[in-house]
């Protein structure tokens, strides 16, 4: 595992974020609690000693010091009670302050001019801390000495030191959390992420065929869903193109052939006589032509499989279109005898579509009907269907065999190969039609019966402009 990987970082995430709160949740539980104890503590001895002092009124009788002392030991406070020159005269049992000794001197100044003494107090021989107040002890108005009650605060640091040794082993337990964390969660989250990342490169060098496990239904489980689809598309991609290829050498050798050959019969002047060689001409010529329409057709459907091919959406008069569809291809049909008739019922309403493209549309459906029909008519037929319009281009030529018609739209299929190169057909007409009616939100179908004709369906929806879009 790298210490720069997700999962570490979010590890020391959780260890900082605990922290954050731990750190500062244990100082102040800290203040709080000693800042209570403190302020309690203080305001008991300062009555205490208040009181006291107050009760005393001479510290000449030793019985009355001794009962101060023995007061000491059973509230489980001391009692200090020194004279006006600071001198301990009564003692319920600190070591370090003897009878006899005398007590700091800014005390004693303090305690002369009235004021009561607050002070941290720590007993060097028993190692103990007390909290501790003096009040002076005043005869009327004379100044006789004080007294000092001290009370051990040993229990309360206890207290705190608990906190903290608390707080200490919530610091490791987040620190063993977060450690735990970083274990589980790379099992999850972690070693997925790196076993798409290696596939993803995989992808990148080729090797299409590989999927990752896409169980889970999280975030993970969908970025690995849709790294297996890029695979599945590309690999679609991959083979369609290497048909698409395969398809496009294997229909440019014919024409190459033709080209080759006859090319070939005018170098060796292998034919009888100029008409012959006029025929010939004529032939290489017609090649030429299909190669080029080839190419043509090609290049515009490979546009349009790959987007390429932008279209010019405006608001269009199927009528219109038709109409003018309809009198362009009618002596073509009339040329072989047959009738081209405009069919239409009731106003219709435009269409918001590309008026180009839609006449390559209807022009590719008409001229395939000429070609594949030799006697009868060709109807184009426009009707208003529920927020559609529908264009129908049916004929009384030879239909599609049934187990054909699902391919018609396939590029270069064609039923009878022979028949369709004849009519200088490229088999991508349909292929091409097809793309242009999706490109327009419209849809496609055919039906047929051997003998009778086909008719072409394609349905247009009339969509209304937005406001914005007018103007
Ligand atoms: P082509 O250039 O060969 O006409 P298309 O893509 O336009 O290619 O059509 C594909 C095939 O569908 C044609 O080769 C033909 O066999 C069949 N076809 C298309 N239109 C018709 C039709 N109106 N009647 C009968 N067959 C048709």
């Amino acid at each position: 595992m790298k210490w720069n990987s997700i999962v570490v970082k979010l590890g020391f995430s959780i260890l900082l974020i605990v922290l954050a709160v731990l750190l500062p949740l244990s100082f102040i539980m800290n203040q709080i609690f000693t800042g209570f104890y403190f302020n309690n503590t203080q305001e008991r001895i300062n009555n205490l000693s208040e009181r006291y002092a107050t009760s005393i009124s001479s510290l000449d009788k030793e019985e009355f010091l001794g009962m101060f002392e023995t007061l000491g030991i059973l509230t489980g406070q001391q009692i200090l009670i020194v004279d006006d020159q600071g001198t301990i005269v009564a003692n319920s049992g600190l070591p370090s302050l003897p009878e006899g000794q005398r007590i700091a001197e800014p005390s004693v100044a303090l305690l002369k001019k009235g004021s009561t003494v607050q002070e941290m107090y720590t007993d060097s021989k028993i190692d103990k801390r007390f909290l501790s107040v003096g009040k002076p002890i005043f005869s009327g108005e004379e100044f006789i000495g004080g007294i000092f009650v001290l009370e051990p605060v040993e229990e309360m640091y206890q207290s705190v030191d608990m906190i903290e040794k608390a707080m200490i082993l919530a610091g490791i337990g987040a620190l063993f959390l977060a450690i735990g964390f970083i274990f589980i969660v790379s099992r999850k989250l972690s070693n997925p992420l790196l076993e798409m990342e290696k596939a993803t490169r995989k992808i990148g060098k080729g090797d299409l065929q590989i999927r990752v496990e896409a169980s889970s239904k999280d975030e993970i489980g969908s970025l690995a869903a849709a790294i297996n689809d890029l695979a599945i598309e590309l690999d679609r991609f991959r083979s369609n193109r290497r048909e698409f290829f395969a398809d496009i050498s294997h229909e440019l050798r014919t024409p190459i052939t033709y080209l080759e050959g006859y090319a070939n019969v005018l170098e060796n002047e292998l034919y009888q006589n100029e008409e012959e060689k006029k025929q010939y001409l004529k032939i290489i010529q017609q090649e030429a032509n299909r190669m080029s329409k080839l190419v043509e057709d090609l290049f515009e459907l490979s546009k349009l499989e790959e987007g390429r091919l932008p279209l010019n959406f405006e608001e269009v008069d199927v009528l219109e279109v038709t109409e003018n569809v309809v009198f362009k291809m009618k002596i073509k049909a009339e040329e072989k005898g047959i009738k081209l008739e405009l069919d239409r019922t009731i106003e219709l309403p435009n269409i918001y579509a590309d008026g180009f493209r839609m006449e390559q549309i209807l022009i590719n459906l008409v001229d395939n009907a000429i070609r594949y029909t030799e006697t009868g008519k060709i109807r184009v037929h426009l009707t208003k269907e529920h927020k559609a319009i529908r264009i129908s281009v049916t004929d009384t030529g030879g239909g599609i065999p049934v187990e054909d018609l699902q391919y018609v739209f396939d590029r270069f299929y064609r039923v009878e190969k022979s028949r369709s190169r004849e009519l200088g057909g490229t088999g991508l007409g349909l292929a091409i039609v097809k793309q242009l009616v999706e490109l327009q939100n419209g849809s496609i179908e055919v039906n047929s019966k051997v003998g009778e004709g086909t008719a072409f369906h394609l349905t247009f929806p009339v969509e209304k402009r937005d406001e914005n879009e007018k103007g």
